[in-house]
């Protein structure tokens, strides 16, 4: 699942290749933006702010959402098209291909910032601020604590991997208020670092250890043994659709 880390280093990715480079193609297979064409444009730059993408060429700003399942696929040797394709840019031999991206709108450069103007500090932005975002955590004391973490608008960047992890290395269960956080400058913290190990990484991991099966404490792990403690995980899925998933240790978490 795209989450912050994720999206950083694919803008670094698309930096790599296309920075710098005249775009030989443009074909956008979104019907609101199929007219637009940005070939002959030389692409600026690729960056992330949270969980958005934006590669701005020219006076153009290509936004873009993984949401739940899109990627983007980059490669000097022909990286493969297929129905899934929203927008695939070319420069020269290097072809990179937005796949079943949540999100993708043409917008103008000057204002493209508009659209992430309500995110709170970016994890992996230059201008973090973990003051600010412990703040913006503890603002409402009932809100749970899953919810808050989740709310882009408090930080940007934590998905639902990130978010059961840190309840996980917090002792907190997820439904807990934010409110029973001792040290809510602790937590913001912790989340930068989970996020920043693990910007160059495909495999997210917040154990230390890297070994297949072993990355993660409690997501992805239902009724299977606590590392710590031996307890099975337990997992809920709230509204079914997998967007407010539960994992956790009844023994670990309190
Ligand atoms: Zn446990």
């Amino acid at each position: 699942m795209p989450e912050g880390d994720t999206v950083w280093h694919t803008a670094a990715i698309l930096r790599q290749y296309l920075a710098g480079r005249t775009l030989t193609r443009c074909d956008i297979r979104v019907p609101r933006f199929a007219t637009v064409d940005l070939t002959g444009g030389v692409v600026d730059e690729a960056l992330s702010r949270g969980k958005h993408l934006f590669i701005r060429i020219g006076a153009a700003s290509i936004h873009s959402h993984l949401k739940m399942d899109g990627s983007w696929r980059v490669g000097d040797r022909p990286v493969r098209v297929d129905h899934r394709a929203r927008i695939i840019l070319e420069a020269g031999t290097i072809r990179a291909i937005g796949v079943d991206l949540g999100v993708l709108e043409i917008l103008e450069r000057d204002h493209d910032g508009d659209v992430v103007a309500h995110l709170g500090p970016d994890l992996l932005g230059e201008d973090w601020d973990p003051k600010l975002a412990a703040a913006n955590l503890m603002a409402d004391p009932d809100r749970p604590i899953a919810e808050a973490l989740l709310d882009q608008r408090v930080m940007a960047g934590i998905g639902n991997v990130y978010c059961n992890e840190l309840c996980f290395v917090s002792g907190q269960l997820p439904t807990a208020p934010v409110s029973a956080i001792a040290d809510p400058r602790r937590m913001v913290l912790r989340a930068r670092d989970m996020l920043w190990a693990n910007r160059f990484r495909w495999n997210r991991c917040t154990t230390g250890d890297t070994r297949a099966g072993r990355q993660l404490w409690v997501y992805g792990r239902a009724g299977q043994r606590c590392r710590r403690c031996g307890t099975r995980i337990e997992y809920r899925n709230p509204d079914g659709t997998g967007e407010r998933v539960a994992y956790w240790c009844p023994t670990c978490q309190r």
